[in-house]
């Protein structure tokens, strides 16, 4: 241990990012490393980022986290999927439910089988044999040993950046307030050595992690890594986000609402509602924005509406030299899926795994690169999938999504499932072939064939079997209390 190069660690940063690296390292590697955290009151946070998808449970899992201390914590409800309103087209409506649908076997995917008896008038609608879409459309939720639901939750941003700093504070790291005015670096390696603030203090580090947000104080204007543009694909530059009072019991899912140049979400806390519209300025003012989303929000408004500019994309490196970057330094995909979250997660774990113990190493720093890019680019494909894949022709911005050149791994994705259904979940892909197939048919690309393998079946089978499939989610729903009554029980202090 004595020979132990990496030890200190320096987190620049504390906003949902800096203390959920705090929290891991901490928990994970506490002992072997002196941690130091560094933000600014001053700057503050972005205070969005409140819908998350559910492998956050497996991150909390680790941590050794307790769900309802978190979500007493954070003011959390649960979240089944999101439901997205005039996407595909106007007054069209579908689920994207993070659970599985109906039943696959190793030849082919449920839909497939689906597709067949729909076909012969044998099956509902696919969403019918998806415990999470129903328990969500029924408004319903409850977990407990016995309830398969995979889920999520909605939380309060800056609650639970408090509840992360309590658990990091605890597992023994220092956090220093103040804002950083200079990045020391080694003269000959560019190597960062310390961060100095504006009181004098100088912190100095071996493993420096850049949780900064969009500027990316370390990783772009100090190492000026550079940052790959994804703005033809994904235009959206722009966000107004606003909190409201909640009018209604909450809702076990996030509303993902097409507007004619954007789109809204709307986040159910137990508290109030998180609200915002993400936009591209190409094509609505910021006065007009606002607009729009004050027309369709519930409930008395509780801050000030704030505009938040963004640029999708990626930086080219997201470990640098001696610097990690996590979370917005790293660079944006919108918020469509909810996906920022789960990278600074997923970001944090593989630095555990990969950690440097023994110094910086160019095969590692590679490796670290393109796992995190590999995963990110098939994100943003999913996430493009939603813009090129529409029927809405109703404005100039509509029209220029279902126009635009798309990324070939994408393209090559919507054939495959255009002609034959099929749909895939590559190894590092974080979206299984159910939430390919849900947005790819919910946007309304409808596949000319499917696999035959319901053909198999006969067709007292195939009703029986999707039958039973149907009537024991239809059961299981009926059996669960109100998504709100049940958050209120198991909230209760
Ligand atoms: C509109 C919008 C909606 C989003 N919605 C979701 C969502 O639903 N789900 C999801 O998973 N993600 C979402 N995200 C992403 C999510 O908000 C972020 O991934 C998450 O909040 C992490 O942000 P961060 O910690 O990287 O940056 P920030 O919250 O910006 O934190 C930066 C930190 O760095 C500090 N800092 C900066 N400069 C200095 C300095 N010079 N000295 C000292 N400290 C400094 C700040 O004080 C702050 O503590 C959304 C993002 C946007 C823009």
């Amino acid at each position: 241990m004595e020979n132990q190069t990496i030890k200190k660690v320096v987190i620049a940063g504390g906003g949902t990012a800096g203390w959920t690296a705090a929290a891991a390292l901490s928990r994970q590697l506490g002992s072997l490393l002196d941690i130091t955290l560094i933000e600014s009151d001053q700057i503050g946070t972005v205070a969005v980022g409140e819908a998350t998808i559910p492998t956050i449970r497996t991150f909390h899992h680790l941590l050794g986290i307790d769900e309802k201390a978190f979500m007493r914590a954070t003011q959390a409800s649960f979240k089944l999927g999101i439901a997205f309103e005039d996407w595909g087209g106007l007054d069209e409506r579908y689920f994207h439910a993070f659970g599985q649908i109906g039943k696959s076997t190793w030849m082919g995917d449920f839909h497939h089988i689906w597709m067949m008896a729909k076909a012969n008038g044998l099956a509902g609608e696919l969403g019918d044999y998806c415990f999470e879409l129903q328990a969500a459309e029924a408004g319903k939720f409850a977990t407990s040993e016995h309830s398969k639901l995979n889920y999520a939750y909605h939380l309060d941003a800056g609650l639970y950046a408090r509840f992360l700093r309590q658990m990091s504070e605890g597992n023994g790291v220092s956090r220093v307030e103040g804002k950083i005015t200079k990045v020391e670096q080694v003269a000959d390696t560019g190597y960062i050595e310390a961060l100095v603030l504006e009181s004098g203090e100088r912190v100095e580090g071996d493993l420096f992690i850049d949780c900064t947000g969009f500027r990316g104080l370390l990783i772009e204007e100090t190492l000026k890594t550079g940052y790959e543009d994804w703005s033809e694909y994904l235009p959206m530059d722009s966000a107004l986000a606003v909190q409201t009072e909640a009018t209604d019991p909450a809702l076990p899912y996030t509303r993902s609402i097409a507007h004619e140049s954007g789109w809204q979400w709307r986040i159910p806390l137990r508290h109030r509602v998180g609200n915002g519209l993400v936009y591209c300025s190409k094509y609505i003012s910021d006065e007009d924005a606002r607009t729009a989303l004050f027309d369709n929000i519930q409930g008395k408004t509780l801050t000030e509406p704030r505009v938040i500019n963004f640029k999708t994309g990626c930086r080219r490196k997201v470990w640098t030299k001696n610097c990690v970057a996590l979370g917005l330094s790293t660079g944006f995909v919108e918020p469509l899926e909810s996906t920022s979250i789960h990278l600074i997660q997923n970001g944090i774990i593989r630095l555990i795994q990969l950690f440097p113990f023994n110094g910086m190493d160019d095969a590692l720093i590679r490796h670290y690169n393109e796992q995190s890019k590999e995963e990110l680019v098939s994100i943003r494909d999913f996430i493009i999938l939603h813009y090129k894949q529409t029927a809405r022709d109703d404005s100039a911005f509509w029209r220029d999504q279902q126009a635009m050149d798309i990324p070939d791994t994408l393209a090559q994705r919507i054939a495959l499932f255009k002609e034959n259904a099929h749909a895939y979940q590559a190894p590092d892909d974080l979206f299984r072939v159910d939430s390919w197939v849900q947005v790819m048919m919910g946007q309304g690309l409808v596949p000319k064939g499917y696999h035959h393998m319901g053909a198999l079946m006969s067709t007292e089978q195939m009703q029986k079997a999707l039958g039973g499939i149907k009537s024991n989610i239809a059961k299981a729903v009926e059996s669960m209390p109100p998504h709100q009554q049940f958050l209120d029980q198991y909230c209760a202090d």
